[in-house]
C-alpha cells in the first residue's frame, strides 16, 4: 500500500513548472531590504541623518526638494569616509561601527546594520563625496541604475560627508505609487529633522526646501540655549508649560521636559521619547506615561513630553526592527516601574510650573521661565510658594509685625477677601492678587484627602452574597494567586478553584456596585502584560474623584471668609492642588506688577 501511495505522489510530480531554489541577485536583496527601511523620503533622510549624527558631526545641512523625492541633499562635517571605504560604504553588510557579536550587545552608535546606504542606492541615484580627516581633498562615487558604483574620483570637499540622493524609487514604480502629495512628504522630513534636534542639541541643524530654509538650529549648548531649541520645536506654549525632569536610579537617568496637566493635548502629537538617544516606540513605556499622568488628566486627552533615557546600552536591544524605531528592554519591568514612579513623583510634587532645563536641577538652581512671568504668569507651586513664605517671614515674629492676626497666619495663597459671583475666591497674598476656583479647588482637595484616608488605613471590604466565579487562563490565574496578597489590600479576596478558575468572595464596598469580573479580568491582563497594574487603584481613584466632584462646593453657594480661608490652607497642604481632577488650574496669581501695568502706574 505504502509503495502504490509513494508511486502515486512520485506519479504526479515532479512538473515541469516546479521553481528552483536559487540565490537571489545582490541588487534584488538590497531592492528587497529597502523596502524595509525606506518606504518614503522621511525614512531615507533618518538614515542619512543618524550616519551624519554617528560621524561625530557637530553641523547638518540638508536640502531637499519636491518632498525629498526629487532630491534629498545631507552634508556634514564628520569624521568622512576614506576613499578606499567609498565602495564599502555602499555594500551591504559594511558598516564601522560593529565587528563583532559582543559588540552588538552594548551598541551606542545609531547605525549598524550596514545596510541603509546600499539600499537607499539601490531605489534612488546616489552620490556620495567625502573627506577624511587626512585627506588632501575629497572623493566622490556614483550608484549606476545598474547596481554599479564608479571609481572614486577626486572631488572638491570640505571635511565631512555629502550623500546625495535624487528621484527616489525611479526603478520601483510599485513604491512611487505609495507617496503622498508633496506637502505631506515635507512634513514627514520636517518632523524627522524636529525629533533629531531634540536628541543631539550640541549639533546644528539647517533644513531648507525648495531652496527656502524653513528650520535652523545653532548648536545649543547651555541650558537656555536647549530652552530656546525646545521652543523652537514644541512651541513656546509647551516650553512656557512644561517642567524639568531629572531623575536616576538603579543605573538609568530620565530627564526633559513634562508637559504640566494644563497643557495635556487631544492627540499624541507632542510625544517624544529617546532611548540612549535615538527616538524609539514603547508599548510599556507609553503605558508607564500614561499612568504616570493617570490621575491628573482629563479622559481623552494625552499629555506631552520630551523624555530621554539613559540606560546601559547592555540592557536594551536596538536590534529587534530594521528601521530601529522599537527595542526591546532586558529588564522591561524595572524600566516601567522607573518611568512611572519617576514621572508621577514629579507630577505629585507640583513642581510642575516650575521650567527648567534639564541638567539645572542637578546643578542646584531652578531657573524661572522669564517670558512667562513676564506674561503676569506667576509660576511656581503652592509648595515652593509656601518654602518662599517661610523665608520671608521667620517665625521670630519681627517679620510679621502685620497688625490682622488673620494676616499673619496667612499661607502663600493670602487672605481671603470676598467671594466674587459665587464662583471665585479674591484673596491677597504678597505678591498681590490670588484668584481661586472654588469649585475645581474643593474638588482636588476633597479628591486628594479621599485617597490619602484609603491609603492610610485598610480599605472598606464589602463581602458578596453570592461569590462572582470568572474563567480565566491558567496563567491569569496564576498570576491571580501571585498577586493575591495585592488584591486584599484593595479589598478584593480572590481564591483559585481548579486551574482556570477564580472566585471572587470580597471586593472593596467602594466599587461594589462596579462591574467586577471586567475589573479584575482587565487587571490580570495588565499584570500578564506589563508585570503590573494600575486598574485597581483607577477604578477607585475615578470613583473618588466622581465623588469628590458631586461631592464638591458647587458654584453659587455662598461661603464665609473662615471657610474661603481654610480651603485657601487646604489647598497648601495637598498635594497636585494646581490642578483639578480634570488638569484645570485651581489658582492663578496676578501680581502687583501685572495690575501696575494695566493702570500705568509707575510709567
Ligand atoms: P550603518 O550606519 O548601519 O553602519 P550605513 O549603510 O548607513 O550602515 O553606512 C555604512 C557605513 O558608511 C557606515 O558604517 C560608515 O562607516 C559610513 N558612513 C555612512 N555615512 C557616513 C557619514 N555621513 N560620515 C561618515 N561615515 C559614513
Ligand atoms: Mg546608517
Amino acid at each position: 500500500m505504502a509503495i502504490t501511495d509513494a508511486e502515486d505522489v512520485q506519479s504526479t510530480k515532479p512538473n515541469p513548472g516546479t521553481p528552483r531554489v536559487q540565490y537571489l541577485d545582490a541588487r534584488l536583496v538590497d531592492q528587497i531590504a529597502a523596502g524595509e527601511i525606506i518606504d518614503r523620503p522621511a525614512s531615507l533622510l533618518k538614515e542619512l541623518l543618524e550616519n551624519s549624527l554617528d560621524s561625530g558631526a557637530d553641523r547638518i545641512d540638508i536640502d531637499a526638494e519636491g518632498g525629498g523625492v526629487k532630491r534629498i541633499r545631507v552634508q556634514d562635517n564628520g569624521c568622512g569616509i576614506e576613499a578606499d571605504d567609498l565602495h564599502l560604504a555602499l555594500s551591504r553588510h559594511a558598516t564601522s561601527k560593529l565587528s563583532e557579536l559582543d559588540q552588538l550587545e552594548r551598541i551606542s552608535s545609531l547605525g549598524f546594520r550596514g545596510e541603509a546606504l546600499p539600499s537607499i542606492s539601490s531605489v534612488s541615484r546616489l552620490v556620495l563625496t567625502s573627506r577624511s580627516a587626512d585627506a588632501g581633498h575629497g572623493w566622490q562615487v556614483r550608484g549606476a541604475a545598474d547596481g554599479s558604483l564608479s571609481t572614486p574620483a577626486p572631488a572638491a570637499h570640505a571635511f565631512g560627508t555629502t550623500v546625495e540622493v535624487t528621484d527616489l524609487f525611479y526603478n520601483t514604480p510599485a513604491r512611487r505609487k505609495f507617496l503622498r502629495t508633496e506637502t505631506t512628504e515635507l512634513q514627514h522630513l520636517d518632523r524627522v529633522v524636529r525629533r533629531l534636534a531634540l536628541s543631539h542639541f550640541e549639533v546644528a541643524f539647517r533644513f531648507a526646501h525648495n531652496r527656502k530654509a524653513t528650520l535652523e538650529f545653532a548648536c545649543a549648548s547651555d541650558a537656555a540655549a536647549r530652552q530656546r531649541r525646545l521652543a523652537a520645536i514644541c512651541g513656546d506654549a509647551f516650553a512656557g508649560g512644561s517642567a524639568a525632569i531629572d531623575t536616576a536610579a538603579s543605573g538609568m537617568r530620565l530627564h526633559g521636559w513634562l508637559g504640566l496637566p494644563t497643557f495635556s493635548r487631544s492627540q499624541r502629537d507632542m510625544q517624544y521619547f529617546f532611548v540612549n538617544g535615538r527616538a524609539v516606540r514603547d508599548a510599556s513605556v507609553a503605558h508607564a506615561v500614561r499612568r504616570a499622568y493617570d490621575d491628573v488628566l482629563y479622559h481623552g486627552r494625552h499629555p506631552a513630553f520630551v523624555l530621554f533615557l539613559e540606560i546601559d546600552p547592555r540592557g536594551v536591544d536596538v536590534n529587534v526592527h530594521p528601521g530601529k524605531h522599537e527595542v526591546r528592554f532586558r529588564d522591561a519591568r524595572s524600566v516601567h516601574d522607573f518611568l512611572f514612579h519617576g514621572i508621577q513623583r514629579q507630577i505629585a510634587s507640583g513642581q510642575n510650573a516650575v521650567v527648567a532645563a534639564p541638567g539645572a536641577a542637578l546643578a542646584g538652581t531652578t531657573p524661572t521661565y522669564p517670558e512667562a512671568q513676564q506674561h503676569g504668569l506667576r509660576l511656581g507651586t503652592v509648595r515652593e510658594q509656601v518654602h518662599a513664605y517661610r523665608d520671608l517671614h521667620p517665625a521670630d515674629g519681627a517679620a510679621t509685625a502685620v497688625s490682622d492676626q488673620a494676616r499673619t497666619e496667612a499661607g502663600p495663597l493670602g487672605f481671603a477677601l470676598a467671594q466674587l459671583k459665587g464662583v471665585y475666591i479674591l484673596a491677597e497674598n504678597s505678591d498681590g492678587l490670588i484668584l481661586v476656583d472654588i469649585h475645581a479647588a474643593h474638588e482636588r482637595t476633597t479628591y486628594e484627602n479621599l485617597k490619602q484616608q484609603l491609603q492610610g488605613d485598610a480599605v472598606a471590604v464589602q463581602p458578596l452574597l453570592v461569590p462572582v466565579s470568572l474563567v480565566v487562563s491558567e496563567a491569569e490565574a496564576e498570576l491571580a494567586m501571585r498577586y493575591a496578597d495585592e488584591f486584599k489590600r484593595f479589598g478584593f479576596e480572590i481564591e483559585r478553584l481548579g486551574v482556570a478558575n477564580l472566585i471572587v468572595r470580597s471586593v472593596p464596598a467602594l466599587l461594589a456596585c462596579s462591574d467586577v469580573a471586567t475589573l479584575i479580568r482587565d487587571v490580570l491582563a495588565d499584570l500578564n502584560e506589563h508585570g503590573q497594574s494600575g486598574r485597581m487603584q483607577h477604578a477607585i481613584n475615578e470613583l473618588l474623584s466622581s465623588i469628590a466632584c458631586h461631592g464638591s462646593v458647587r458654584a453659587n453657594r455662598h461661603l464665609t471668609i473662615p471657610e474661603m480661608n481654610a480651603l485657601l490652607r487646604e489647598m497648601e497642604h495637598t498635594d497636585r492642588s494646581d490642578q483639578c481632577n480634570h488638569g484645570r488650574p485651581t489658582w492663578r496669581q496676578i501680581s502687583m506688577a501685572e495690575l501696575d501695568k494695566w493702570f500705568m502706574r509707575g510709567q
